[in-house]
């Protein structure tokens, strides 16, 4: 009997057996049910073999092969293996962590049937560009039996040209469309907001007609070799603007290249990047190729295929990520699936769609670390789409103003190639200028200073807009007791509690525990509890107290919290019915606000004392893209920032837009101090409820890898960044290597030790590339 290796959602590094029934087919990448235990779980067939060394009498079979579903490729399961080998994680959780949710639950998905539209016999006899024929085909009354041309009962024979009525002129489009070739509703979409209902219409009156899609044309969802299908297909371009001769040269260079190459696309904020992408689109449209975009956030989705949708109308974009339902996202990955979406627009998750013409990955941001999940699978999304790139032999575009100095690194050393866009795309937007006001010299009002408050009245005078940027949500980090100077700590964490004024609440952010205010201080009784420091909330009360009429909106986690939310103040800030803008760094990324001329830093100032090696690198990314927020259309932009290290060498390079200046005394310094990228780095983290059993799983760990004695540097067992959180005691322990192999071959001796120790009680993970210290 045939034998199938099945990748199961189970924490274990294998694959489990079971047996297929006489005359069942079944073969690799599809789905079934299979016993486990006292439980029925799904799984996916990685193999199939003849044999096996498990006795015959202890493999069960199958329980059902689902058909619903085509079947995973052997290119993702590829794909999957190395993210399963590179991350130490178990194959079987990789395989079906990369699915969605629906592929991953034991009933049977019913894929949405696409209805594809074409004309009917007699709508293709339509003349379209003829004027009407008296009387007939143009009624004058709204409705009534002459409005419906009935086609086939009116007496036209089907080979004269009949006038189509100019009034309707959605219908017209759609008819144009049509003649071109059948499209599905997802195609026609831009046409008009009603293409649905007049759709409809034509279809009742005859004109078109549904047919279910066969993918016959496009390659079939089950012919997972899917380069044989090259169908040319045309498309609608919307050439908006002449190239710079940098974005022209960055598009041949990428264009030119038919195999894989790691492109670093550093372009300043406002250079043109998108405008890069939109052409090398284009070209991989236009040869039939799949694009795969890569974007950090959830929240810029939209914004960003509403916009390549307004570029390329007429072709089949759709998007992956997690704020989509579970039935829209099986849709969507299943067209990717069977070659039907021509741009897959995602967050990182959809790194792992299937994706059989692909043929370029784009990573926009490619710096930030939303890319880096930070649990189950801990795969960074931008370094699996280069090994998919190179698996795949595709090119690869990471683009961003402020470069990870991994990326960087790679790019100066000749691994990975670079473009460069230095200029600003639109010649009168010029960069800000930037300042810093040294708040030790310097009038304040709750953390904002005079200057600052002096320049937001000033661009409200010329209805401008002004943002306040503050990484700190809540209306203080902390309340404190002026009598004995109890601090508002959280009961179960490390952490302090934040002071909300809104709801009157201490909430602990990392636990999520919250308290009514205390009357008094819990410690000694005094009355006097005074909030220290300042979050979003305080710096929105301040500024309301002294622009009594301005219009202030806050923009965190808290006021976004509603779905539509961030949708409905993007509106409202582009409709310039906003002055001030106080917010998170929510607003920092990627969006385009024209009436924005000035960008106040409120306290960057913990992070360039911070522990974490990478908190400068960050620092500077984000006040870049806040500053790239200024000015972006004809009026130029001020940025100001409050600190107090006004000569700090990162507000400098800040100053002078020196990113290159500032990234190699920064990697110097890392190479100095032996930090990534000059390093290969693994994170063993450990948590529990007794911190002698967490200290003791990773002491025990450490001196195992010791024994292991590869080329390794084994650091010491030191607690984490936030020693406790939710009544658990953390603790970490850090592997470095000098070569990416030594680092992976000391893993994998090392993982199968750790598997073997006694961890009653605690959870313990390995992040290798960890991002989070
Ligand atoms: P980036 O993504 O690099 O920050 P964008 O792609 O958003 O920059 O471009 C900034 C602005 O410049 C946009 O308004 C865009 O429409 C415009 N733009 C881009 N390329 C050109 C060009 N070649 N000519 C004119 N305008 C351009
Ligand atoms: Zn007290
Ligand atoms: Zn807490």
């Amino acid at each position: 009997m045939p034998i199938v290796r099945v990748a199961l959602d189970i924490p274990l590094s294998t694959l489990f057996d079971y047996t297929v029934a006489e005359g069942i087919a079944v073969a690799a990448g599809q789905r079934v049910i299979v016993p486990f235990g006292r439980r029925q779980m799904v799984g996916v067939v990685m193999e199939c073999v003849a044999a096996t060394e498990m006795a015959p009498e202890r493999i069960k079979p199958v329980t059902q092969v689902l058909c619903d579903s085509a079947p995973l490729s052997a290119e993702l399961f590829d794909l999957l293996r190395f993210c399963s080998d590179y991350y130490r994680y178990p194959i079987g959780q990789t395989v079906l962590s990369a699915l969605p949710t629906r592929l991953r639950s034991d009933k049977p998905v019913i894929s949405r049937v696409t209805l594809s539209y074409r004309l009917s016999a007699s709508g293709a006899a339509l003349d379209l560009d003829a004027p009407p024929r008296d009387g007939g085909a143009e009624p004058s009354g709204a409705g009534g039996a002459a409005e419906r041309l009935l086609p086939q009962s009116a007496g036209y024979a089907s080979n004269v040209s009949q006038p189509f009525p100019k009034r309707k002129v959605v219908q017209r489009r759609i008819l144009a469309k049509l003649a071109e070739q059948p499209c599905n509703l997802a195609q026609l979409k831009s046409l008009s907001a009603t293409v649905g209902a007049q759709l409809k219409a034509l279809v009742a009156e005859g004109w078109a007609e549904s047919f279910l899609e066969t993918h016959s044309s496009e390659g079939s969802p089950f012919d997972t070799s899917g380069r044989t299908a090259t169908s040319v297909q045309k498309h609608t371009f919307d050439n908006a603007h002449m190239l710079t001769g940098e974005q022209q040269q960055a598009v041949d260079t990428v264009t030119q290249t038919s195999s894989y190459a790691c492109f670093l696309l550093h372009g300043i904020t406002g250079s043109g990047k998108t405008e890069v992408y939109v052409h090398l689109m284009h070209h991989v449209l236009q040869r039939g190729g799949q694009v795969l975009l890569l974007v950090p956030e959830i929240n810029l989705t939209p914004q960003l295929e509403h916009y390549f949708r307004s570029r390329f109308p007429d072709v089949n974009l759709i998007s992956l990520h997690s704020g989509l339902s579970e039935g829209e996202r099986l849709h969507n990955w299943q067209q990717a699936q069977a070659g039907v979406a021509q741009i897959v627009l995602g967050t990182r998750l959809a790194v792992f769609a299937e994706l059989p013409r692909l043929a370029l990955i784009i990573v926009d941001e490619e710096h930030d670390s939303s890319f880096k999940q930070q649990d189950g699978l801990r795969y960074s999304a931008r370094d699996v789409a280069i090994f998919r790139a190179n698996q795949r032999g595709v090119p690869i575009v990471l683009g961003s103003a402020t470069p990870s100095l991994e990326s960087y690194h790679n790019a100066q050393s000749g691994r990975y190639r670079m473009l460069r866009l230095t200029g600003r795309a639109l010649a009168e937007a010029r960069l800000p200028a930037v300042r810093c006001i040294n708040i030790n010299q310097t009038v304040m009002h709750h953390g904002i200073s005079e200057n600052l408050l002096r320049e937001i009245g000033l661009r409200i005078a010329r209805r401008e807009q002004s943002l306040l940027f503050i990484n700190r949500r809540g209306y203080a980090p902390v309340l404190m007791c002026t009598g004995c100077g109890w601090l508002s700590g959280c009961k179960h964490c490390a952490g302090k509690m934040v002071l909300h004024l809104n709801d009157k609440r201490l909430r602990c952010h990392h636990c999520g525990y919250q308290l009514h205010v205390p009357h008094a201080c819990p410690s000694c009784g005094n009355a006097d509890l005074h909030p220290v420091g300042s979050g979003t909330q305080r710096v929105e009360n301040v500024l309301q107290e002294r622009f009594p009429e301005a219009r202030i909106l806050r923009v965190d986690r808290d006021s976004t919290r509603n779905k539509r939310a961030w949708q409905t103040m993007r509106e409202q800030i582009h409709a310039n019915e906003v002055d001030i803008l106080v917010g998170t760094q929510m607003l920092a990324k990627g969006h385009d606000f024209p009436a924005l001329t000035l960008v106040g830093v409120l306290n960057p100032d913990s992070a360039l004392y911070s522990s974490d090696f990478r908190a400068a690198e960050k620092l500077f990314a984000q006040l870049a893209q806040v500053a790239g927020r200024a000015g972006r259309a004809d009026k130029p932009g001020e940025v100001i920032i409050q600190t107090a290290f006004p000569d700090h060498p990162l507000f400098l390079a800040l100053q002078t837009h020196d990113f290159e200046g500032w990234a190699a005394s920064q990697l110097a310094e890392r190479q100095m101090a032996g930090f990534p990228p000059f390093v290969y780095q693994a994170m063993l983290r450990a948590e529990g409820k007794q911190e002698t059993g967490v200290y003791a799983f990773l002491n025990q760990a450490r001196a195992a890898a010791v024994a292991l004695q590869f080329a390794v540097e084994i650091l010491g067992v030191v607690p984490a960044a936030l020693p406790r959180r939710a009544n658990h005691i953390r603790a970490q322990l850090l592997i470095q290597g000098a070569k990416r192999k030594d680092l992976q071959q000391f893993l994998r001796a090392w993982q199968p030790l750790l598997d073997a120790l006694p961890a009653q009680k605690l959870r313990w993970s390995l992040d290798i590339d960890p991002l989070e210290f």
